[in-house]
C-alpha cells in the first residue's frame, strides 16, 4: 500500500524527481537544525527566567524576613508597603495561605493545590495556571524560624514574556526556513536541469536520426561518465542497425539483380516465340532454355526463403540424430556424378558411427554445397578428399580440394550473401553466391561452425565442426562466426 502511495506521489519527470530529492534532503536537515535551535533557545530562556525568579525570591526573603519573625506575621506583612509592588505569597508548610500581595496571581483550584503542594514539599520551582489561563512560574523558599513553625514564601512571574520571545523566534526561524528552501528549490531545479541537459541533447539527436541518415552518430559531450557510456552504447547500437540495414539493402538489391537476368532472358524467349517467324522446333529449343532459367530462379527463390527463415530464427525447430557417416557416403555419390565428367576423383575416408544432430535440411544441404564447390572450383583430373573424424566432443568433416584456392582478400567475405570471389567464373558454374551463406547459417543453427584454410593455386580445405548428437534436442546457436584462415 505504501509503495502504491509512493508511486502515486512520485513525479513522473526525472527532472522533478531530482529537484524533489535535492530539496527534501536540505529541507529535512534544515528542519532538524531549526527544531534543535528552537529547543535550545527555549531551554535557555526558561533557565534564565528560573534563575531570575530564584534571585528575586532570595531578595524578597531578605526584605520580609524581619516580618516573618514577628508574632503576628500576617499583620506585619500587610503593613509592609514595599510588598504591594511584588508578586509574593507566604504560606504555612501545610500549604494554607497566610499572606498574598495584590500582584500575586489568583490561582484556580488545581493551580492552588499545586502551589500549596510546592510549599508543603519544598519544591523550589513549579508552573501553574492562574484563573485567566495565563501560565505562571513559582519559586518557593522554605523559611525556618526559631521557636515557631517554618513558613514558605512564594514569588511568581508570568511565563508570557518568554513565550512571546519564543513565538517571535519561531516566526523568524520559519521565515528563514522558507527563504532557504525557496533558494534551495531554485538551486535544485537549476542543478537538475543542468544535469539532464545532455539527456535532452541525446534525445533530440536520436530523434533526428532517420532511416535515411543512419550513418549519423551522437556527438554529444556530456561530461558525465555514465552518460558518455550511454552515448557510446547508443552509437554502438546505431553501428549495428546501420550494418544490418546496409546488408538488408544490399541483399534486396542483389536478390533483385539475380532475378533480373533470368527474367530478362524469359522475356526475350517469350518474345521470340510469339513473333511468329519461328518454327515449332525453334520454340521447343527456346522452351528448353526457359526451363533451365526457371529452375535457376526457383532455386534462388527457395534459397532466399531459407535465408529469410534463418534471419527470423525459424530455421531449426526440431532436431534428430543423423548418421553422418552414411550421409557423407550418400552425398559423395551425388557429387561424383558431377566430378566424373571432369575426371575429378572424389575419395572418402570416414569413421563409422558418427552421429550428429540434424534436420531435414541439415547436414545434407551443407555437405552438398561445400562438396559441389570443391568440384566446381577444381581443375580437371584433380582430387577431392573427404574425411570425417572426431576431435574431442565434435565431429569434424573435412573437404579438401586441389582447386584454384581463395585469395586472402576474398576469404573473409565468402560466407556473405551473393559474394563471389570471381563473379564471371562463379556464374559459369551456375553459382548464385548463396551456397556458403546458407551452409554457414545451417551449421550455426545446429551449434556448429565452418572453418576454411586456402592457398591460391593449391586448393582449399573446408572444415565443418559439429557437436555429437545428444539425447536431448540440440539447442540452436545462431551467432558463432565462421572462422577463416588464408595461407
Ligand atoms: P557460389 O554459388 O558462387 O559457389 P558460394 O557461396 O558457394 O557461391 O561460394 C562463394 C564464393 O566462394 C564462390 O563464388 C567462390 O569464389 C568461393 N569458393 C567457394 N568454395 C570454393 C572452393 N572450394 N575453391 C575456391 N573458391 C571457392
Amino acid at each position: 500500500m505504501f509503495s502504491a502511495i509512493r508511486t502515486r506521489l512520485t513525479p513522473r519527470s526525472t527532472r522533478a524527481q531530482l529537484t524533489l530529492w535535492y530539496l527534501l534532503l536540505p529541507a529535512g536537515a534544515l528542519a532538524a537544525v531549526a527544531v534543535f535551535v528552537f529547543v535550545a533557545r527555549a531551554r535557555t530562556l526558561y533557565s534564565e527566567l528560573d534563575a531570575q525568579l530564584e534571585l528575586r525570591a532570595q531578595q524578597q526573603l531578605g526584605e520580609v524576613r524581619p516580618a516573618l519573625l514577628e508574632l503576628d506575621v500576617v499583620e506585619a506583612l500587610s503593613g509592609d508597603r514595599r510588598l504591594t509592588e511584588n508578586a509574593i505569597a507566604v504560606r504555612e508548610r501545610s500549604g494554607a495561605i497566610l499572606f498574598r500581595s495584590p500582584r500575586f496571581p489568583v490561582l484556580g483550584g488545581v493551580a492552588e493545590a499545586t502551589a500549596a503542594g510546592a510549599a508543603r514539599d519544598g519544591n523550589a520551582l513549579a508552573t501553574v495556571e492562574d484563573r485567566f489561563g495565563q501560565q505562571v512560574r513559582l519559586a518557593t523558599i522554605v523559611v525556618d524560624r526559631t521557636g515557631a513553625a517554618p513558613l514558605a514564601i512564594q514569588v511568581a512571574a508570568p511565563t508570557e514574556p518568554v513565550r512571546h520571545i519564543l513565538n517571535q523566534f519561531a516566526v523568524v526561524l520559519l521565515l528563514l526556513f522558507v527563504l532557504v528552501l525557496s533558494g534551495a528549490s531554485y538551486g535544485a531545479s537549476f542543478i537538475a536541469r543542468r544535469a539532464l541537459r545532455p539527456v535532452d541533447a541525446i534525445v533530440e539527436r536520436v530523434r533526428a536520426i532517420q532511416a535515411s541518415s543512419l550513418a549519423d552518430r551522437l556527438e554529444v559531450r556530456t561530461g558525465s561518465e555514465e552518460l558518455d557510456g550511454l552515448v557510446a552504447t547508443l552509437n554502438a547500437m546505431l553501428d549495428r542497425i546501420e550494418q544490418s540495414m546496409r546488408s538488408a539493402r544490399r541483399f534486396a538489391a542483389d536478390a533483385s539483380h539475380e532475378l533480373q537476368t533470368p527474367i530478362a532472358a524469359l522475356r526475350t524467349a517469350v518474345d521470340v516465340c510469339v513473333c511468329g517467324s519461328r518454327t515449332a522446333a525453334d520454340c521447343r529449343a527456346v522452351a528448353a532454355d526457359l526451363a533451365i532459367d526457371l529452375d535457376r530462379m526457383s532455386t534462388l527463390v527457395r534459397d532466399l526463403r531459407l535465408l529469410a527463415l534463418a534471419d527470423a530464427g525459424h530455421l531449426v525447430d526440431r532436431v534428430e540424430p543423423v548418421d553422418l557417416t552414411a550421409l557423407v557416403h550418400e552425398c559423395c555419390d551425388i557429387v561424383r556424378a558431377l566430378a566424373e565428367p571432369a575426371g575429378i576423383v572424389v575419395s572418402v575416408d570416414v569413421l563409422s558411427d558418427i552421429v550428429v544432430n540434424g534436420t531435414t535440411l541439415f547436414p545434407r544441404r551443407t555437405l552438398l554445397n561445400i562438396m559441389q564447390n570443391a568440384v566446381r572450383y577444381s581443375p580437371d583430373g584433380s582430387k577431392v578428399q573427404i574425411t570425417v573424424s572426431r576431435l574431442d566432443d565434435e565431429a569434424v568433416l573435412a573437404i579438401a580440394d586441389e582447386g584454384c584456392g581463395i585469395d586472402a582478400d576474398d576469404l573473409p567475405h565468402i560466407f556473405e550473401r551473393f559474394y563471389r570471389a570471381d563473379p564471371a567464373r562463379a556464374r559459369d558454374t551456375g553459382g548464385s553466391g548463396l551456397g556458403l551463406a546458407i551452409a554457414d547459417q545451417i551449421v550455426r543453427s545446429h551449434g556448429g561452425r565452418i572453418e576454411v584454410t586456402s592457398t591460391v593455386g593449391n586448393g582449399s580445405t573446408f572444415l565443418v565442426l559439429l557437436p555429437f548428437a545428444t539425447a536431448s534436442d540440440c539447442p540452436p546457436r545462431r551467432d558463432t562466426p565462421a572462422t577463416m584462415n588464408a595461407v
